[in-house]
């Protein structure tokens, strides 16, 4: 500590005595006030700034000081240093024309449920910790389930992103079928299967798990990108063969790349028939089913023994929530239950303790802006802005048909389009490059049957009609004139 703090009284500091602390409480009122105003006016702004941040690596950690203050610093200095030094830096998802990966934006309810929840910092242990926190958890997923159809009986559970969700399920199929792998551990026969489609989460939880890499089977999709169920099952049989121990699968529905769905009614047929659990991946599309006419997306969902759902994806809450529900939560507690003396509560047939379903002890007050957002918009409100969503998919995936420069390379079944220019993977991937440093538009690119394709997703609640319009005008400006 400097000298310097030792000798200059810090009007910060609010533990020396109540008026110190009042003090430090009105600092906060006038600052938040302030800050509520500016980020009103962002909302209502976002689209005046480049959606990609125009910095070079490294910008911002040359344009901080090296190490942090001793003296206190008053909000004003650091709210104004946010705006000139922290915001050029921000890649912008609130941008009404980001379309890429899977869009996303900060909806104002929970942003408000966010700031609530901040405030309250409550910290949801065990039941006695925080009643809000587990029973908010339980209702809000209960609506959500019945949102999207899923059965009665399955259990919920929030953590923050798809891929702890995912890891929580692949440990909860190892503890099912492997239960010694408790405590011996893994002995390296386990053997989990996904398409060649599904997302990288998956690998690294098995190889979080200790499956090894060497144990995941990457099965072939058909030419829609959907697993093939007889290579699935050619697949098992040689494992077994070859004295392997098949243990999961995993079913995208709605994959990273293309939104294509794996057919999990016949994946559920083989895991019932080889007894082995059904993981199904609905990150980003799970959402849909809150359509009727999306419905069809749960198709044999409930044969599965869990499935991980993304409102933070695709039902306009901010990131991180994931949900991971699950038909076995009696597996999944036995694969995570270790409570010490030091957490030990009476029990109570309604009091339920998260920390037993999962890694993490300490839990954030996320149910508050799922509650906040079902509410603010109703079922109606978010039917409406998914609708919207796909209808404007369906109407940019017209255009690039119109245009014989491009071709469209996946069916797009919900707000995601992939297409190509007729030309080869470089011509591709500097048409992205032109779009993205116009600072107009933000697109991705994946790769589809070896060859380089531009991903349009759609999934910003500020995008409007226009804006997928402006975009689609950007790309084409940004191709050459002849293929
Ligand atoms: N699963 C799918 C199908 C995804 O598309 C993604 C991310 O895009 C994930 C899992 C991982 O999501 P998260 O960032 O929440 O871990």
């Amino acid at each position: 500590m400097s000298a310097n703090a030792k000798t200059v009284a810090n009007p910060h500091v609010p533990v020396q005595d109540e008026a110190s602390y009042a003090a430090y409480v009105e600092d906060f009122r006038r600052a938040a006030h302030q800050a509520v105003d500016w980020a009103a006016n962002y909302l209502m702004s976002a689209r005046q700034y480049p959606v990609v941040s125009q910095n070079q690596p490294g910008d911002l950690i040359d344009a901080l000081p090296p190490s942090a203050p001793d003296a206190a610093q008053p909000y004003d200095e650091i709210l104004r240093d946010f705006q000139k030094t922290i915001m050029p830096a921000v890649t912008h998802w609130n941008h009404p024309r980001f379309f890429a990966y899977f869009a996303t934006s900060s909806p104002a309810p929970s942003i408000l449920a966010e700031m609530l929840s901040a405030t309250l910092n409550t910290n949801g242990l065990h039941w006695k910790t925080s009643p809000a926190v587990a029973e908010l958890e339980k209702v809000t997923l209960a609506w959500l389930r019945q949102w999207v159809g899923l059965p009665e009986n399955w259990f919920g559970i929030i953590y923050d992103t798809a891929s702890v969700s995912s890891l929580h399920a692949i440990a909860a199929a190892r503890e099912m079928v492997d239960p010694e792998a408790h405590t011996r551990g893994t002995r390296g026969d386990l053997v989990l299967y996904a398409s060649d489609q599904s997302h990288s989460s998956i690998d690294k939880a098995a190889i979080t798990l200790g499956i090894g890499q060497a144990n995941i089977r990457k099965i072939p999709s058909d030419s829609n990108f959907r697993l093939i169920p007889t290579e699935l099952e050619k697949a098992i049989k040689q494992d077994i063969a070859a004295g392997k121990r098949p243990f999961c699968l995993v079913a995208t529905v709605g994959t990273t790349s293309s939104t294509s769905i794996d057919p999990v009614s016949a994946m559920a047929d083989i895991a019932e028939r080889y007894n082995v659990w059904l993981h199904v991946d609905t990150a980003y599309a799970g959402p849909a089913a809150i359509l009727p006419e999306c419905r069809y997306l749960m198709d044999g969902v409930d044969r599965a023994h869990s499935l991980v759902l993304n409102p933070h994806k695709w039902m306009f809450v901010t990131v991180d929530l994931s949900v991971l529900y699950t038909s076995r939560p009696d597996i999944l507690r036995q694969a995570f239950s270790l409570v010490p003396e030091y957490l030990r509560t009476a029990e109570h047939p309604r009091a339920i303790n998260l920390m037993d379903y999962g890694v993490p002890l300490g839990r954030r007050f996320r149910p508050l802006k799922l509650w906040f957002v079902m509410r603010y918009f109703g079922r109606e409100g978010i039917q409406r802005m998914l609708r919207a969503h796909i209808q404007w998919a369906q109407e940019f995936a017209a255009m690039v048909e119109r245009d014989s420069r491009f071709e469209r390379v996946a069916p797009a079944p919900f707000s995601v389009v992939c297409f190509r220019y007729k030309g080869s993977d470089d011509d591709n991937r500097r048409l992205v490059e032109r779009v993205n440093e116009s600072g107009k538009a933000y697109i991705s690119h994946t790769v589809l049957n070896g060859k380089v394709v531009l991903r349009m997703a759609i999934g910003n609640i500020g995008t409007t009609r226009e804006d997928v319009q402006a975009a689609w005008e950007l790309i084409q400006q940004a191709a050459p004139a002849n293929v």
